[in-house]
């Protein structure tokens, strides 16, 4: 097994502006150590991952750099000046045990997580959900981490990678232009995305197997797709819903002109009402057994994760609103009670080709002293890029101290994101967020509510083990 200590290969870092006196730079007062120590992490971007990172190593006991770019240099999306802002909702999603983000919130609370302490005590009321006031809460989080006596903040946009410090980057889906291009410059640009155009994905034993069919176009090698056939009746009423569904505002921003290849449904049925029968939903070259005839459309369902318990709507990226994507897909013959775990969309997003790159420990496979933390290493959301940083964190203080890699299970949704960012197949990787089809399936045939439920337990007891057993190694 990789240690993650073999010597570096690649040598692709520009170097020489790296800040090497941080003193003169930071705004507060440099802390004890003026980065002399051997435990010495260099943090990049004052985010959700970025402070969770930095908080843990230094609890480790390592010296931290923390660089921020803000306020000399905002995003387009960023306003307060403060570190860990929520940029868009103030919610962070389900509280709730039987929800994957609410498990996923459990275990970050387990491991002793700054950003979970710190979003429970700014908690404000949401039903099942947790939302929290992001003043206080961006407030608070600032507040912790320059308290912490190892960890010195400094507001300064970083452009290049540091050439030899082990270091932590975390800038997150607006990574300043400099820096991506630094990037690139590291890993290769055809490693580096700047959007995601992401299709709709649901489970597979939410699908209704009746209503479809197993085929692969032409009877081309196996029957891998689950066809979902409309008549011309379904499909003009599912253009007609489709058209007139709510959508996502583009932010200013996020003008793009997206490529042909991942145009939005609803945009491509705003060309003409056959348009995508033509398209993502041809079907040419497709029977279905049960009338013996070409349907009049299909939606191809393409499976997502070699487990097969995920299939994702194939060419259906879109910027419908969340309630109204599962609205208007749940018309699509089979999807009626279709569960679904990630939901469309194209937005701008700067992110990696993990599975290619990334360790499980998210270090650099190249460069093993380089960690990536956040929305940037293919997770997508605020409390799935706390928990990459948090492990990114974890790991780049282990490392410092000649520590083996330690992973939460996979059985764990830790766990289960970081398997899917480093092991999904390479092609077309797509960010995702936490769900209970990335983590192994239980044996056996369970109900689905019951195997939620079982899921979870199962979970937190890896969890908590692989915690104590962390506690006693420490
Ligand atoms: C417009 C928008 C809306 C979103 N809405 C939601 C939502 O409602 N719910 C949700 O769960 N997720 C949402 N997301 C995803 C969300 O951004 C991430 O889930 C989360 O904030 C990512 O955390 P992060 O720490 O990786 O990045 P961020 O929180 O973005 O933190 C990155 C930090 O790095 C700094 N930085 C960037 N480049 C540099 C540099 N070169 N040098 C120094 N500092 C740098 C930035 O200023 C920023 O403070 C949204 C994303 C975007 C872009």
């Amino acid at each position: 097994m990789d240690s993650g200590h073999s010597p570096e290969a690649n040598s692709g870092i520009t170097t020489g502006c790296f800040p090497q006196a941080i003193t003169q730079r930071c705004n507060g007062v440099q802390k004890t150590n003026p980065m002399n120590s051997k435990k010495e992490i260099i943090v990049i971007g004052g985010g959700l991952a970025g402070c969770e990172a930095a908080w843990q190593a230094s609890k480790q006991g390592c010296m931290v750099v923390l660089y921020e770019m803000k306020p000399g240099l905002f995003s387009p999306a960023h306003k307060n000046p403060d570190l860990a802002e929520l940029v868009c909702s103030n919610s962070l999603r389900s509280n709730s045990l039987e929800n994957a983000s609410g498990l996923l919130k459990e275990e970050l609370r387990c491991c002793g997580s700054l950003i979970m302490q710190h979003a429970d005590n700014c908690r404000i009321p949401a039903g099942a959900a947790l939302a929290v006031d992001r003043k206080k809460f961006a407030s608070d989080v600032t507040a912790a981490i320059e308290s912490k006596a190892n960890i010195t903040v400094a507001r300064e946009e970083i452009t290049t990678i540091p050439d030899s410090k082990v270091c932590v980057i975390a800038t997150g889906p607006l990574t300043s232009d400099a820096c991506a291009a630094g990037l690139t410059r590291l890993i290769g640009k055809e490693f580096l995305y700047f959007h995601d155009a992401i299709s709709p994905i649901v489970e597979a034993d939410s699908i209704d197997l009746h209503k479809t069919f197993r085929a692969s176009r032409y009877n081309k090698g196996t029957p891998d797709y689950i066809n979902c056939p409309l008549s011309q009746d379904e499909y003009y009423m599912f253009i007609n819903e489709l058209l007139n569904a709510e959508k996502v505002p583009l932010k200013e921003f996020e003008t793009l002109t997206p490529y042909e290849g991942c145009m939005p449904v609803e945009l491509m049925a705003e060309r003409g009402p056959e348009t995508l029968a033509h398209g993502p939903m041809k079907p040419v070259g497709l029977t279905d057994p049960q009338t013996g005839q070409q349907p009049y459309a299909v939606v191809q369902l393409r499976q997502e994760n070699k487990e097969a318990n995920l299939y994702n709507l194939v060419g259906f990226q879109t910027r419908l609103t969340w309630p109204e994507q599962k609205r208007v897909f749940s018309m699509i013959p089979g999807l009626k009670k279709a569960e679904f775990v990630r939901y469309g969309s194209l937005h701008r997003n700067t992110y990696l080709h993990a599975p290619l790159l990334l360790l499980k420990s998210l270090q650099l496979k190249t460069q093993p002293r380089i960690f990536f933390a956040g929305q940037i290493t293919g997770v997508e959301g605020y409390i799935e890029s706390a928990a990459m940083g948090l492990v990114a964190g974890l790991q780049a203080g282990r490392y410092t101290q000649d520590g083996d890699p330690v992973s939460p299970p996979a059985t764990t949704m830790i766990g289960g994101l970081l398997s899917y960012i480093t092991q999904s197949a390479s092609a077309n990787f797509q960010p995702m967020n936490a769900n209970f089809g990335i983590l192994p399936p239980l044996p056996g045939r369970i109900p689905r509510k019951k195997k939620k439920r079982l899921l979870t337990e199962r979970a937190l007891q890896d969890i908590s083990a692989w915690q104590k057993k962390l506690n006693k190694t420490a």
